[in-house]
C-alpha cells in the first residue's frame, strides 16, 4: 500500500494515481491521516479486501502533495547510524542509539521551499519510520508489526544553532525551523518493499550527488531503534523515527558545502521515491529587499 496526503486529504496510491480514503470507504476513514494511524491495524486489513470499483483515480500532482503523517505527536531522530558519518564527525561509534528530537511543528512536505534561517543549514538524507500501532517496551522480534511503514525524509540541520555553546548543546533547535523535517512523498508498507532492511538512499544537491549508501548499513536496524526508543517513551500512531544520515553530509566536506539560496536538493530512496526542495532567503534579507 502507498499512502498520501493530497491537498491534507488521506488518499490511497492506484496505478492511475490516487483515490480519496473518505470517499473510498463512504465514510468509515476520515480524510485526517492521524485517524488513519489511529485505526492503523482495521485500516490495513480494509485496504486489503478493498476494491476500486468505478472510483476514477486523481492523478498525481506534486503541488498537492503534503507530508503523509501531517501532525505526528512525536518526531525522533538517530544522530549517528551509519559507520561513515560517526567517522566522518570525528565520533566514536556510539553503543547506544543517539537520540534527539525535532519538534513536529518542522514537518513540510516533499516538494516545498524551506527559507534558510542562516548560511550554515545542511542536508542530511534519511529514511524515515512512521509508527502505525504504537506501545512501550516493544520487542525486537514484534517491532516491525508497528510499523505503519516507511518515507523518504530530510533532516535539515543548521550547523550553527545545533553545535552552539553552551556545552552540552541540545541538537533539537538546529533541527527544527520551519520545514526542516520535509517528509514523503508517500508511506509505502514494508510488504510493498521487497528488501525493506537493504534500501538506496541518495542525496543530490543542484545535480551532484552528495550521499549515497544503503540502509543495510545502519548501525542499529529499524527493529532495535524501535525497541530501544519505547523502552523510554510511549510510542504512538504516526509518530516519525529520522534513522541517521550516511555520510557526505556539506559541514564536514573540505571546503563546505551548505545549502545556499536557490539551491535544488533531491532525497531519493529505492522503492519509495523521491522529494525536492528549493530555498529561499532568510526572512530578514527577503524583508530589506
Ligand atoms: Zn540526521
Amino acid at each position: 500500500m502507498r499512502l498520501y496526503n493530497v491537498a491534507g486529504r488521506a488518499a490511497l496510491g492506484t496505478p492511475g494515481g490516487t483515490v480519496d480514503i473518505e470517499t473510498a470507504s463512504a465514510g468509515r476513514y476520515s480524510a485526517d491521516l492521524m485517524d488513519v494511524y489511529a485505526n492503523w491495524t482495521e485500516f490495513r486489513d480494509w485496504v486489503a479486501t478493498w476494491r476500486p470499483g468505478d472510483l476514477d483515480s486523481r492523478p498525481l500532482n506534486d503541488l498537492e502533495i503534503g507530508p503523509p503523517s501531517p501532525k505526528p505527536g512525536q518526531v525522533f531522530a538517530i544522530g549517528l547510524n551509519y559507520r561513515g558519518h560517526a567517522e566522518e564527525a570525528g565520533i566514536a561509534l556510539p553503543k547506544e542509539p543517539m537520540v534527539f528530537t525535532k519538534f513536529p511543528s518542522a514537518v513540510t512536505g516533499p516538494y516545498t521551499t524551506v527559507a534558510l534561517p542562516s548560511g550554515s543549514v545542511d542536508y542530511e538524507a534519511e529514511l524515515v519510520v512512521v509508527i502505525g500501532t504504537g506501545g512501550r517496551d516493544i520487542n525486537i522480534e514484534e517491532a516491525w508489526d508497528h510499523v505503519a511503514g516507511l518515507t523518504v525524509g530530510q533532516d535539515l540541520s543548521d550547523r550553527e544553532t545545533q553545535l552552539r555553546p553552551p556545552d552540552p548543546q541540545q541538537f533539537n533547535l538546529g533541527k527544527s525551523f520551519a520545514g526542516f523535517a520535509p517528509i514523503g512523498p508517500c508511506l509505502v508498507t514494508p510488504d510493498e518493499l521487497s528488501q525493506p532492511n537493504d534500501l538506496e538512499i541518495r542525496c543530490v544537491l543542484n545535480g551532484e550527488e552528495m550521499q549515497k549508501a544503503r540502509t543495510s548499513e545502519f548501525l542499529f536496524s529499524i527493529p532495535e531503534l524501535i525497541a530501544a526508543l519505547s523502552s523510554t517513551v510511549e510510542l504512538r500512531p504516526g509518530d516519525l523515527i529520522f534513522t541517521g544520515t550516511p555520510d557526505g553530509v556539506g559541514w564536514t566536506r573540505d571546503p563546505r558545502r551548505l545549502i545556499g539560496v536557490d539551491d535544488q536538493l533531491t532525497t531519493i530512496i529505492e522503492g519509495i521515491g523521491e522529494m525536492r526542495h528549493a530555498f529561499t532567503a532568510p526572512i530578514t534579507e527577503r524583508h530589506r529587499s
